[in-house]
């Protein structure tokens, strides 16, 4: 047994989405993903980088995550010997973003640290908190599900009634200009007392300030949770004067990169809600760091996905454990994307080691597999 990081690969997949997914961003067939495998003490990790194919959520996308991995990620953290996940986020951040390559392979070393040291993912990270009750951890979470565009309201309406009878207590609507009102007063006037929430991945910043007023402001009628990004990635400002006109809370996603952007916007008054992902911000511990500061601040914040696997659910699962997610993530069921996942257990908070997942056999997915020890 090898002491310290052994070996790391990546492994690209390819999974069929049981149905097109639509956003504003675009839309997707299938899901093209990162997984990344560490050896640390000899224990196996997996952890998921969350790029996308394309480079529109972010400036990350799948082919530059993987180049970035095996040039500079990898190869700095080989050198860097680190004796745990602790020391991955120091010994990468020379290189700079990329976030999301950065947060899968954390996930990974944290993931196969802890299956080293026999603890569970979850209780490490209540440990991490400072709000964090290793001894009285939650074993559930409650799950949102995000629909998304639809061909016509009718449409929308029969997937929300899906959604809703498979249990789902939280819905999340993608809007635009628009696909909005119409959409919202729609589902809203078919289940009166549902939880929802709208997500504009930034489709509102062409819109002049008293536009973006009046088209966020005609959704204050239908008391939604929040609005989930409505302006640009770094329009902070904006979000700020947005807020201050309309009622619905607002919600940075995309906008929110790290701790110190958590700080400004926090300080700016740009929002009332956080969407917190863990790649997103660059990895779990950062995470768990910006959950902290926001429970101080008395920001809400919860898990949003990006359409991972078994794998990133896990992680977001653990995460969402944490006192500070007071409001219901986008941890749906794995069958809510894929026709079969890449791990063998249910959705729940895993309670074995590490991330509590046994990845399967992935050749049938696999795009290409890299080695680099
Ligand atoms: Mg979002």
């Amino acid at each position: 047994v090898t002491t310290g990081l052994g070996a790391v690969e990546l492994v690209h997949v390819r999974l069929p989405l049981v149905e097109p997914w639509v956003t504003p961003l675009g839309r997707m067939v299938d899901r093209d993903v990162v997984l990344v495998r560490a050896v640390v003490d000899g224990a196996e990790g997996w952890g998921e980088c969350v790029a996308q194919p394309d480079p529109t959520y972010s400036p990350e996308y799948v082919e530059g995550a993987l180049d970035v991995l095996e040039r500079h990620l990898v190869p700095r953290l080989m050198a860097g010997r680190p004796t745990g996940a602790d020391a991955v986020a120091g010994i990468l951040a020379p290189v700079k973003g990329h976030r999301m390559a950065k947060a899968g392979l954390e996930a990974a070393v944290l993931d196969a640290s802890l299956r080293a040291a026999g603890v569970n993912l979850a209780d490490d990270l209540h440990r991490r908190s400072s709000a964090g009750t290793p001894a009285a951890r939650p074993q559930r979470v409650t799950g949102g599900v995000a629909v998304g565009i639809t061909s016509d309201l009718g449409a929308l309406e029969s997937a929300v009634a899906g959604r809703v009878a498979e249990g789902y207590v939280r819905i999340k609507l993608k809007v635009h200009p628009g696909w909005d009102v119409e959409p919202v007063a729609s589902v809203r006037a078919a289940h009166p007392a549902l939880a929802l929430q709208v997500d504009a991945n930034g489709s509102y910043a062409p819109l002049d300030p008293a536009a973006r007023r009046r088209a966020i402001g005609a959704l204050d009628p239908f008391g939604l949770l929040l609005v989930e990004q409505p302006l640009a990635d770094d329009d902070l400002v904006g979000h700020a004067h947005l807020g201050a006109g309309v009622a619905t809370p607002i919600c940075l996603d995309e906008g929110v990169t790290s701790l110190e952007v958590t700080d400004t916007a926090l300080a700016l008054g740009a929002c009332q809600v956080v969407n917190i992902k863990s790649g997103r911000v660059g990895g779990l511990l950062e995470a768990v760091r910006i959950h902290d500061r926001c429970l101080s601040a008395g920001v809400a914040v919860w898990c949003g996905g990006m359409l991972e696997t078994g794998i990133g659910r896990a992680t977001n699962l653990a995460l969402a454990t944490l006192p500070g997610f007071s409001l219901p993530g986008d941890l749906s069921a794995a069958g809510r994307f894929w026709a079969d996942d890449v791990v063998t257990e249910p959705l729940a908070v895993p309670s074995g080691v590490g991330a509590g997942v046994e990845v399967v056999d992935l050749s049938r997915w696999t795009v290409s597999r890299r080695r680099l020890a």
